[in-house]
This record gives structure tokens, C-alpha cells and sequence, in this order.
């Protein structure tokens, strides 16, 4: 019976479907189809411009997507393109179709100097040339089971052949994933990226090519096995050795920049995750826009309020002890560090919050 469950589970994420993002169906869109060389392209009423560039721009990556991979041809791929619920993704399915949300260039600021429609188009059709690349005989889901290719391998060689690495991909991320120590946790898009870029330059990428070529003696594809035979290495000790390789760029990095203490005062802002902020003008209040719950999906404003009287309770506290340890032979030998530093960081109590709104809504980036 358990088995009968996963198998329900495994079927219902391998077909995926817009309604899933956002719980709506969306009965009001009449649908129209466009049958290009090809591929055939599915949209509904106000995105006919944006539909026809997408499959232009499908016709002219195609070639390119292909010879990418050593391949040839491909079958005939649905594109499915809609503006529903605004949602900033796509994905790609096993079946040569994907779904697209397009007109969502004033969102996607991540991109830089890219537009959305030709990035998301690139990119989930890449996906769908390398499904096509490692497909064999078995059909799905035992084909994904067996070949038990990890999240990173799809999306880094996804970004790899369609995108440019910059800060939000994934410079940044690696930064700070690099800083907190657990670069295990990262996204598949963001440690995918750095992943593929390592492999290419270490092993050279035509071996990125013979490794999603490679089939067992039943014909088969499984890319632990693939990797370690076309690489030399363990997927495993491949990991191992990135982690060494990014944390020294990194510290590398880092150690070439001046301290932040350096820079100015380094204090806490009373927020659980901050995107950005900004003082009033008489520094009584601070605006911050991020989450105040780790597990929140939309952003906050949030108004911190400063509040004096508990300043002014942290300061008498602070020289009451003081006059404690006055006396104190060592702390007045050596200082006492810890104490100059819990000083700086009291100097300002900012607690009072209010939160303005909660629909400040981010999706998140996920394609
Ligand atoms: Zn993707």
C-alpha cells in the first residue's frame, strides 16, 4: 500500500501542472495553438506577440541546444506559455513539454541585462534536450529512479549552456553560503551553476557530453556510475573537492577586503532576515523590508521604532557592572573586550515594531 502511495506522489510530480503554484484553475483563458517547424506552442488570449517571439526564439536555440549536447534531432517539443497568476517560472517535463509564465520582465531583476522570455525559453527547453539526452528504453518514472541524477546536474548544466554567471547567479549565493558554512544546503540552481563551471574546468566539458552519453551494458543510464567512469572521481569526492575549491576562492576573496568594523559600526537590526533598510531622517526610526519569520514566503515593511528608555536601562546596567569590575586586577590589565563591544552594539535599542503589510509578495526564483 505505502508503495502505492509513493508511486501516486512520484506520477503526480512528474506531471506537473500550472494550478499547482497558485490553487486556481483558470476557466476565463481560451487557448489557441501555433505549429511552428518545431515545436507546437499553446497560448491564450493578450500574450500573441509575446507567444510568437517565444517561438522564434525556441526555432533559433534550438540548433544550439542540441550540438550542446551531441545531439541530432529531438522530437516535436509543446510550449505552453501563460500569464496566469503572474508567477515567475516554468518548468519542463519529461513528456517534451514545458510550461512557461511569460511577461515578466519589470519582475526578474536577477536577470541583469537579460529579458525573461529568452532566458526561461533556453533554459527549460535545455531541460528538455538533456532529458532527452539521458532517456533510454525504461519508461518514467524508472528511468529518473534509476538514473538517480542529482537537482545540481539538471540545473547547473541548464545555466551552463544558456546563462552567464553574475551576482544573483550565483555569486552572491555562494557567498553567503560559503560565510554560514553550509554550502550543502544550497539551491540546485546555485551550487548546480559553480558545479558544472568546476567540472568544465577541471575535466574539461567534453566530458560533460561523454558522461550523459554513457550506458551501462543493459543499456542504461545512471550517473554516479557515468561520472566516476568519465571523470576518474566519485561524485561523492567530486563534491568534497568543489567545497575545498569554492571555500578557498571565497576566503581568498574575503581576505583581499578590509574588515567591516573598518568600514563603520557593525549593529543587529531587529529583523530575522533583512533584504534592506533605511533610517529617518532624526534616526528614530528604521524602515525594513525582509521577513520576521524564517518560514514566511512574502516580504514585510516593517517600522522599528527606537526606543530610548530601554537604552537608557541597558546603559545603567551596563555601568553598574562596570563599577563592579572596576577594581578588578586582570580586566583592568588586559580590557575587557567582550564589554567595549556589548557597549558599541547598545548604543541604540531599536524594538518597537510595526509590521505595515503583508502582501509584499517575492516569488521565489525557481526555474
Ligand atoms: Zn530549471
Amino acid at each position: 500500500m505505502k508503495f502505492i502511495y509513493t508511486m501516486i506522489l512520484y506520477l503526480s510530480l512528474c506531471w506537473g501542472f500550472t494550478w499547482q503554484f497558485s490553487g486556481r484553475t483558470h476557466p476565463e483563458l481560451n487557448w489557441t495553438t501555433m505549429e511552428t517547424e518545431h515545436f507546437r506552442v499553446h497560448f491564450h488570449q493578450g500574450i500573441e506577440d509575446i507567444a510568437k517571439e517565444g517561438a522564434s526564439i525556441s526555432e533559433q536555440v534550438r540548433p544550439t541546444l542540441l550540438q550542446q549536447m551531441g545531439l541530432d534531432d529531438i522530437p516535436i517539443i509543446d510550449i505552453i506559455f501563460t500569464t496566469e497568476d503572474e508567477i515567475m517560472n516554468g518548468f519542463a517535463m519529461h513528456t517534451y513539454t514545458t510550461f512557461i509564465w511569460v511577461d515578466q520582465n519589470e519582475a526578474a531583476v536577477w536577470l541583469e541585462d537579460e529579458k525573461w522570455l529568452y532566458q526561461v525559453v533556453a533554459h527549460e527547453l535545455q531541460h528538455i534536450v538533456f532529458s532527452h539526452k539521458i532517456n533510454t528504453w525504461l519508461p518514467e518514472p524508472w528511468e529518473s529512479l534509476y538514473s538517480d541524477t542529482p537537482g545540481w546536474v539538471w540545473e547547473g548544466l541548464a545555466e551552463y549552456e544558456t546563462e552567464r554567471w553574475r551576482p544573483h547567479r550565483a555569486d552572491i549565493s555562494h557567498k553567503y553560503h560559503v560565510l554560514k558554512n553550509n554550502m550543502d544546503k544550497m539551491d540546485a540552481h546555485h551550487d548546480g551553476y559553480s558545479k558544472l563551471l568546476y567540472w568544465s574546468d577541471r575535466f574539461g566539458d567534453s566530458t560533460i557530453v561523454s558522461t550523459f552519453t554513457d550506458r551501462n551494458k543493459l543499456g542504461l543510464f545512471n550517473f554516479e556510475k557515468a561520472f566516476k567512469k568519465h571523470t576518474g572521481v566519485e561524485v561523492k569526492q567530486f563534491n568534497e573537492d568543489w567545497r575545498r575549491h569554492m571555500n578557498t576562492y571565497y576566503y581568498g576573496y574575503r581576505s583581499q577586503k578590509e574588515p567591516l568594523d573598518e568600514i563603520g559600526e557593525v549593529v543587529s537590526l531587529p529583523i530575522k532576515k533583512l533584504d534592506s533598510f533605511a533610517f529617518s531622517s532624526d534616526s528614530s526610526k528604521i524602515a525594513l523590508l525582509g521577513k520576521d519569520d524564517k518560514n514566511q514566503w512574502d516580504r514585510s515593511l516593517i517600522i522599528a521604532v527606537r526606543d530610548t528608555a530601554k537604552e537608557r536601562e541597558r546603559l545603567e546596567k551596563q555601568l553598574k557592572e562596570d563599577e563592579k569590575t572596576k577594581f578588578d586586577f586582570f580586566t583592568k590589565l588586559i580590557g575587557d573586550e567582550e564589554k567595549e563591544e556589548k557597549k558599541k552594539k547598545n548604543s541604540r535599542y531599536y524594538g518597537i515594531k510595526k509590521r505595515l503589510t503583508m502582501d509584499i509578495f517575492i516569488t521565489p526564483v525557481n526555474i
